[in-house]
């Protein structure tokens, strides 16, 4: 069976809701109906009664019944009893048995054999002796429909509310959700066909336009992702493609010949270093994309730390003709992982010693600034052109993509950004073509303790 849709359920529910309110409100009315006819029915039972009693006191005890009594009008019947209740003359329904006990002035409530009500009044009348129980009674029945025009038309308006309600409410509800079957319509269509592309039209500037606005930016954010995972795959099969055949074709020399083995096996070895390598990389950005970088964090000394490094790399600069300079600030301490941080300054390091390249200077630098530890990597190097500057964060990434560098991967200074945003901190990267370039660590200071 099709399922109901929004409009409709929405449209029956409120229509059911409008017809449970009028019909309590007709039944309040019916029942205040009730209780004014109650009240008007007793009135004209009174008044019938001391009528016929006022009509016996104008002639006395000899009063005749069948003459001058008028024993059934506006719906009343009277009866006349004499003392001990034997019935004189009169009228009384047909249906109704139940005869009360006589009490003057006194009303009563008796039910016929259909279960319909009917109102009872006593008077007793005393005339020079002659004592005389007059009784009155007339119907109490009364329903939605008795009073006639007034109800049956009740009844119609009702009938039409319910049907003008049914068909406007739908109406209005079928047009203020459209926007909502639009963006149904559309997820459907991307389910369906896969096309990310596709997005919501908006039409008003309401809720509703607010749900499409905030469908369309969670769809250009899972679009950039898949498209950034496709890219992703594609540059790792691309990477992998030539250590695996420089591999393939070693191992074959190695098997091949005897006296090349060695050399062949010393190739296939620093292949598969390499390939290690970037394992690691890539796992590394994989928990820092599902915030899932592990980190021990501790209380460092940002100072003593990026003075070792100073060091350690000088040698390094020696051997490859760079000078290495520090201007380093004392007694600067972070919140980090150690190994984490030391990752990141020494991978802008050879960066710079890599692409600045002999005879150029790189320095590294450490300041506080409002409340940040701020480590710089500087070189003099032939720098990075300003259109690719916001890219070089990007996996895989290489400025020379036509130079293939051994050394390089392209994953260096993503795996910094991500270490650095994992300590909360920020990474900047700024250069000038011919004259190098400048990359900033940001770490949230933590304070010595002896300040
Ligand atoms: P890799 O060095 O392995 O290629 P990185 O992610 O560390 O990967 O660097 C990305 C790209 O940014 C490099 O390929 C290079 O083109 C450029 N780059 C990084 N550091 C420097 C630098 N100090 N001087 C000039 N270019 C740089």
């Amino acid at each position: 069976m099709k399922k109901l849709s929004f409009a409709n359920k929405l449209t029956i529910w409120y229509s059911a809701i409008l017809l449970i309110i009028s019909i309590g409100s007709m039944l309040a009315m019916s029942e205040m109906g009730k209780r004014n006819v109650k009240e008007s029915s007793m009135t004209i039972l009174v008044e019938k009664v001391s009528e016929t009693e006022e009509k016996i006191a104008a002639t006395g005890r000899d009063f005749e019944f069948s003459r001058g009594l008028d024993f059934y009008s506006d719906d009343v019947y009277i009866s006349v009893y004499d003392k001990d209740g034997n019935l004189i003359e009169g009228k009384w329904p047909a249906g109704v048995t139940e005869k009360p006990e006589f009490g003057d002035r006194q009303q009563k409530t008796v039910v016929d054999s259909s279960g319909d009500e009917w109102y009872i009044y006593d008077g007793l009348c005393n005339e020079d002796g002659r004592i005389m129980w007059i009784r009155g009674i007339t119907a109490g029945k009364y329903s939605l429909f008795s009073s006639g025009f007034v109800w049956h038309t009740a009844l119609l308006s009702l009938i039409g509310l319910v049907l003008i309600a049914l068909f406007v409410g739908r109406y209005i509800a079928v047009r203020s959700l459209s926007p909502i079957r639009n963006l149904n319509g559309t997820v459907e269509e991307i389910r369906r066909s896969g096309d990310l592309s596709k997005r919501v039209e908006q039409q008003s500037k309401d809720d509703l336009g607010q749900l499409a606005e905030n469908f369309n930016g969670l769809f250009d954010r899972v679009e950039t992702m898949v498209d950034k995972e496709k890219q992703f795959t594609a540059d790792i099969s691309h990477e992998l493609k030539t250590p695996l055949a420089v591999i393939a074709s070693q191992s074959e020399y190695a098997l091949e010949d005897e006296e090349y083995r060695e050399q062949a096996l010393r190739a296939i070895n620093s292949e598969a270093k390499r390939m290690s390598e970037m394992i690691g990389r890539l796992r590394l950005l994989a928990g820092s994309d599902s915030n899932n970088l592990k980190l021990h964090m501790e209380r460092v000394n940002f100072s003593e730390l990026c003075n070792s490094i100073l060091e350690q790399q000088k040698l390094i600069g020696k051997e490859s003709d760079v000078n290495i300079t520090g201007d380093i600030e004392e007694n600067v301490f972070v919140n980090a992982d150690t190994t984490m941080i030391i990752r990141a300054i020494l991978n802008l390091m050879d960066n710079g010693i890599k692409y600045a390249g002999p005879g150029s200077c790189v320095s590294i630098s450490l300041h506080e600034e409002a409340g940040d530890a701020v480590c710089v990597v500087s070189d003099n190097g032939p720098g990075i052109n300003s259109e690719n500057i916001d890219k070089i964060w990007d996996r895989f990434y290489r400025e020379d993509k036509s130079r293939h560098n051994r050394e390089s991967w392209g994953l260096g200074l993503s795996m910094v950004k991500a270490i650095v945003e994992a300590h909360g901190g920020a990474v900047g990267a700024e250069s000038i073509m011919g004259k190098g370039c400048s990359f900033t660590i940001r770490l949230p200071r933590k304070e010595n303790d002896d300040d």
